[in-house]
C-alpha cells in the first residue's frame, strides 16, 4: 500500500497526477462548463452512474476535484466537496442533515450568517436551534431535546476564544445517535482535525486561512463517509447549486500549498504579540487559546497543535476608546475576515457581531471594548511598533479628558 503523505507533502501533491495532464507541473485550470461525450452511449452510461467521467461542471470539474481530494486528505476525511462560499457549505450540510421539526444544538457562539441561516430555517421550516456552552458532557446532555438531530459547533469560538470540548461532544453524539458538524475555519486543518475526535463533518470558509491571500470567497465540506459525501454531491450540492468555480479552486490550490508555512508564521507572530500585549497597561484582558491566562488552556493543548493566528483583547475604556484605537493604527488594516497575509483588526460589537442583541453579546462575553486581531505575515517588530504607537495615542487622549 502507498504510504499516506504527511501534511506538508499532501497540500502540495495530493490528488494530482501530471501524467494525465500533459505533464503540467501545476494543476491546469479547466475553465469549462460542460464536457463532450465520445458517443451517445457514453453519455447514457455517465448519467446512469455506470461509468465515471465528467458530465457538467455543477456535478464536478477536474480542477475543483484536485482541491477536494487534497482537503479530504489533510482533514483526515473520506471525501470533500467545494462550494462557492463558506456559507454555501454550511447551508448544504444543514439542509442534508435536517428536516422540518428537527432541532440543531449549537455551540454558544457561531458565525453570524450561520445564526441567520438557522433563524430562516426556524421561521420557514420549523427547524429549531439553541446555543449553549459545551464544556463537558453533562452540559451538552442537559440541552438535548427529543427532536435534536445535529450538534453544530465552532471551536475556538469567534471572537471570545472559548473552546468546545470535542471529546465530550462526540461522547454525547454517540450515545444519542446524533450527527456532529464542526466549523474548523479558525484553526485550519493544520492546527485541529475534528474528524480525529469523532466529528462526521468538518467545514471551512476557504476564504480565510486555506486561501490566505484575500482574493477568493469559497467553502469546503469534508466528511468521514465517502458514500455520504457522494450522496450530498448528487443531491443538495447539485440541486441547490452552490458550487465553487474552477478559477477559485485553482487559486485555492495555489494558496493551499503554503498553508503550513503561513500558519507557522501567523502563530509565531501571534505568540510574540500576545507577549507584547501582556506588558501593555491599556489592555485589560487577552483571549488566546495557548495563553496561560486562558481558562481552557489544557483543553486547547489537547485539541489544537498550536494557539492560532487570532488574538482578541479588551482595552481600557469602552466603545469610543476601542474605535480610537483602531483609528490610530496605520500598518494594521481595519477589516473583517481573517487569515490573510495582511494583519487585520475589527471591533466585533459594531462589526461582525453587531446583529447580536447587546444582552446576548454580554452573555457571550463580547464587550464594547473587545477587539479582534488577525495576525498577518508582516515583520512582527513592525506590527508591534504600530500597536505601540496606537496605545500611546489613546493614552494621551485619555489624559486630555
Ligand atoms: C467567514 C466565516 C464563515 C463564512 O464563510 P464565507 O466564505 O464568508 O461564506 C463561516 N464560518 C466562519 C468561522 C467564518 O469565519
Amino acid at each position: 500500500m502507498k504510504q499516506k503523505n504527511k501534511f506538508e507533502t499532501a497540500v502540495i501533491h495530493k490528488g494530482y497526477d501530471s501524467t494525465v495532464h500533459h505533464d503540467s507541473l501545476t494543476t491546469p485550470l479547466y475553465q469549462t462548463s460542460t464536457y463532450s461525450f465520445a458517443n451517445a452511449e457514453q453519455g447514457e452510461a455517465r448519467f446512469a452512474g455506470e461509468q465515471g467521467g465528467n458530465i457538467y461542471s455543477r456535478l464536478g470539474n477536474p480542477t475543483v476535484r484536485v482541491l477536494e481530494e487534497r482537503m479530504a486528505e489533510i482533514e483526515g476525511g473520506a471525501g470533500a466537496l467545494a462550494f462557492g462560499s463558506g456559507m454555501a457549505a454550511v447551508s448544504a450540510i444543514l439542509v442534508h442533515l435536517t428536516k422540518a421539526g428537527d432541532h440543531v444544538l449549537c455551540s454558544r457562539g457561531i458565525y453570524g450568517c450561520t445564526f441567520g441561516l438557522l433563524s430562516i430555517m426556524e421561521e420557514k421550516y420549523g427547524i429549531t436551534h439553541s446555543l449553549i456552552g459545551m464544556i463537558d458532557e453533562q452540559q451538552i446532555e442537559q440541552a438535548l431535546r427529543p427532536e435534536t438531530k445535529v450538534i453544530y459547533v465552532e471551536t475556538p469560538i469567534n471572537p471570545t476564544m472559548e473552546l468546545v470540548n470535542l471529546r465530550a461532544v462526540e461522547a454525547v453524539a454517540q450515545k444519542h445517535g446524533l450527527r456532529v458538524v464542526v466549523d474548523n475555519t479558525f484553526s485550519s486543518p493544520y492546527l485541529q482535525n475534528p474528524i480525529d475526535f469523532g466529528a462526521d463533518f468538518v467545514l471551512h470558509s476557504a476564504t480565510k486561512y486555506l486561501n490566505g491571500h484575500g482574493d477568493v470567497v469559497g467553502g469546503v465540506l469534508i466528511g468521514a463517509d465517502a458514500e455520504e459525501m457522494q450522496l450530498i454531491r448528487m443531491t443538495v450540492q447539485k440541486d441547490f447549486g452552490g458550487i465553487m468555480s474552477p478559477f477559485d479552486a485553482w487559486l485555492l490550490i495555489r494558496g493551499l500549498k503554503t498553508l503550513h508555512v503561513r500558519m507557522d508564521r501567523h502563530i509565531d507572530n501571534a505568540e510574540k504579540i500576545v507577549e507584547f500585549l501582556q506588558g501593555e497597561q491599556a489592555v485589560n484582558r487577552i483571549l488566546y487559546p495557548f495563553d496561560a491566562g486562558h481558562p481552557q488552556m489544557a483543553l486547547a493543548k489537547e485539541q489544537m497543535r498550536r494557539g492560532g493566528g487570532l488574538i482578541s483583547f479588551e482595552l481600557e475604556g469602552g466603545k469610543k476608546q476601542a474605535q480610537e484605537f483602531l483609528n490610530a493604527l496605520s500598518l494594521i488594516k481595519i477589516a473583517v475576515s481573517l487569515g490573510d497575509a495582511e494583519t487585520l483588526i475589527q471591533h466585533p460589537a459594531t462589526m461582525t457581531h453587531a446583529v447580536v442583541p447587546p444582552e446576548e453579546r454580554e452573555k457571550m462575553g463580547i464587550s464594547d471594548s473587545l477587539v479582534r486581531l488577525s495576525v498577518g505575515l508582516e515583520n512582527v517588530e513592525d506590527l508591534m511598533a504600530d500597536l505601540a504607537q496606537a496605545f500611546a495615542q489613546i493614552k494621551s487622549n485619555l489624559q486630555e479628558i
